[in-house]
């Protein structure tokens, strides 16, 4: 695995891979890697002749009260699992190099960008448009993968590559779950033992609500009433939203019935977890 830094070096070691292998499949993330991110590296290798990867902490997704600075960083773990991924290359740039001093482009995706997490969150999905677009500009990958897990971003990301026409195919791959249900995160390890078991009721919430639309519930309002009892069992968990969306606008839906996102945020302790998960259309 090549290990790049500069944008001069990512751009011939891009140009080497692509005459070399073919294809790109790139998976950005913020390193603390875990199962989630594997997999996304998994779905890039069987899709893509070389599967580059990039390490940002970015801190222009950040709110000032949020948790930049103690962000879990664990690089050389982090390069030890994307050795045995078999991934290509690796981008790991310094925030200079993102974002040079006097850089002052944003994009911003109106609408969406104030939806779920971006109403608690204020300018967060800039952060993540922006830098999005900046990575895909430096790696060019073919297609890039990102998790079910931020369903909110997915959409932010998937209306911005509509929008720009960015040459990238999108890839978007089923959460996964540590043994007992509870999305896997970075920010899990900042969990005590008691918040960890506490952690669930997200994933309870989701399920529960799940299982109502199995009876035959199609109300919006009535699934949002059952989550919202889930969590009041755990009055220590503070809930951001709890939220019945279209997949693809995060605009409330009155009904089910044509397929729906189920999505929850809420802090445990002070870490602020989410979850989600996608109502197929009724047939
Ligand atoms: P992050 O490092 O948290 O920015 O995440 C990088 C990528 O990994 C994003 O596309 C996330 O959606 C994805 N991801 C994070 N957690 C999971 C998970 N539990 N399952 C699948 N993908 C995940």
């Amino acid at each position: 695995m090549q290990i790049v830094r500069t944008l001069a070096e990512t751009r011939a070691a891009v140009r080497a891979l692509r005459a070399e292998k073919g294809s790109i499949g790139f998976v950005p993330t913020m390193g603390a890697l875990h199962a989630g991110h594997r997999s996304l590296v998994q779905a890039a290798r069987a899709r893509c002749g070389a599967v580059a990867v990039s390490i940002f902490v970015n801190p222009t997704q950040f709110g000032p009260n949020e948790d930049f600075s103690r962000y879990p960083r664990t690089f050389a773990e982090d390069c030890e699992a994307l050795r045995e991924e078999e991934v290509d290359l690796l981008f790991a740039p310094e925030v200079a190099t993102m974002y040079p001093a006097d850089a002052v482009t944003v994009v911003r995706v109106e609408g969406l960008r104030d939806r779920l997490d971006g109403a608690s969150r204020l300018g967060h999905f800039d952060g993540v448009a922006t830098v999005v677009a900046n990575l895909f500009q430096i790696v060019q990958p073919d297609a890039a993968f990102f998790g079910q897990k931020d369903a909110a971003q997915v959409a932010v990301l998937r209306r911005m590559v509509r929008d720009l026409h960015l040459p990238v195919e999108m890839a978007i791959c089923p959460t996964v779950r540590e043994a007992d249900g509870l999305a896997m995160s970075s920010r899990n390890r900042y969990l005590s033992p008691e918040e960890r078991r506490q952690a669930l009721v997200l994933w309870r919430a989701l399920q529960v609500a799940e299982a109502l639309v199995k009876n035959g519930e199609q109300k919006a309002e009535r699934l949002l009433e059952a989550m919202r009892s889930v969590f009041a069992a755990l009055p220590d968990v503070r809930v951001d939203y709890l939220a019945v969306v279209d997949a693809d606008t995060l605009l409330p839906v009155q009904d089910v019935r044509r397929g729906a996102l189920l999505a929850a945020a809420a802090y445990v302790g002070t870490t602020r977890l989410i979850d989600n998960l996608l109502l197929p259309p009724e047939v």
